[in-house]
């Protein structure tokens, strides 16, 4: 037996969703909004999560539709795919998988929506795949769960380095190289380097969305999660707390590195290392997600659901590119068409 909590509207039963512009759980239906912080309206109740076939699947009942709710056995928040209504799976948030705090959405889909637009504009080789409104609207809001980690680098670092000195004598060029060992040390401290505590989401694609601005974060309560996806960390506190480390040691020894200036050539030769692992915390960050699938390839794009930072990657429609180029041929010449299409691949 599982847990799942919907949001219920105290003043007419409609359903609730975290909005992003108000920052307060709204119903669509009286406008009535309430205080996600205090919220608590006792909508939890009872259902069997029985086991699919698939043991990593879990089967729910809606309350509002009886509709039947599959979802992985990460998944700590979704919605009924029948009525809409959105529920939490509170075993998922709770216990050891409680996160510390949660960066509410600050950006809502609307805004997502005209981001991506915003992207797209002036792409003109694009397949029709990634510009219908209906492949637009599967914009997902995702709360990703992250371990931060505090920690402290103590660390030595060598380095060899050169410095020329030229001048003429007659018809001599004369060259002096001075050679240096360059010692750096000294301790850095960092705090809340994030990690990805999804195995479901590409690590690369997370990173390149931060920074996330901890210091907006709120207590973590799962009505912020009302009408958005969430899964619980599935990476553990321990493999998670080594990327955090590299990270560390990368950071620092690039600090370090950009202390040596003043010399022709400047190469680390040698280091010592240390890092002191501070407080970890769990929390989730918000993030929207869209896929798109093309020939057999996933396509993902995804903005910071905090900052409005984007990212995506996207392909060009071959069919497409053989119409423009037979049209430029028609007019220009050939070294034209090369510089249009160069143009297209430098965006
Ligand atoms: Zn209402
Ligand atoms: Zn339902």
């Amino acid at each position: 037996m599982s847990e799942l909590k919907d949001f219920k509207c105290p003043n007419c039963g409609g359903r609730l969703e975290f909005d992003a512009q108000s920052q307060k759980l709204k119903c669509p239906y009286c406008e009535g909004t309430f205080d996600p912080e205090v919220f608590d309206e006792g909508n939890s109740f009872t259902v069997a999560g029985e086991k699919w076939e698939d043991e990593n699947v879990l089967v729910y009942t809606c309350r509002s539709c009886g509709g039947t709710i599959m979802a992985d056995k990460e998944t700590a928040a979704s919605s009924c795919p029948y009525c809409g209504n959105p529920v939490v799976m509170t075993s998922n948030v709770s216990g050891i998988y409680k996160p510390k705090k949660v960066i509410p959405f600050l950006l809502d889909k609307k805004q997502a929506k005209a981001r991506y637009k915003e992207y797209l504009k002036g792409k003109v080789l694009l397949p029709d795949a990634f510009t219908n409104e209906a492949t637009i609207d599967e914009m997902k809001g995702v709360y990703v769960p992250y371990w931060l980690f505090d920690g402290k680098a103590s660390a030595k670092m060598w380095f060899d380095a050169t410095r020329n000195r030229s001048w003429s004598e007659g018809d001599t060029i004369c060259t002096e190289t001075s050679y240096y060992k360059v010692f750096r040390s000294g301790s850095v401290r960092f705090e809340d380097i994030p990690v990805d505590a999804s195995s479901k989401v590409d690590d690369a694609l997370t990173q390149s969305l931060e920074p996330f601005d901890i210091s907006q974060s709120k207590e973590f309560t799962d009505n912020y999660l009302a009408g958005y996806l969430a899964d619980r960390y599935d990476v553990g506190v321990e493999e998670s707390r080594d990327k955090a480390n590299s990270r560390i040691a990368n950071s620092t020894a690039a600090l370090f590195s950009s202390t040596t200036g003043g010399y022709d050539t400047c190469v680390p030769s040698s280091s010592s290392m240390n890092i002191a692992s501070g407080k970890q915390e769990y929390v989730l960050y918000p993030i929207w997600l869209l896929n798109v699938k093309y020939l057999g390839k996933l396509y993902t794009f995804a903005m910071n659901g905090q900052t409005g930072k984007f990212v995506g990657d996207l392909p060009y429609d071959k069919g497409k590119l053989t119409r423009i180029l037979i049209t430029v041929f028609a007019g220009v010449t050939a070294a034209a068409t090369a510089v249009q299409y160069l143009l297209y691949l430098a965006r």
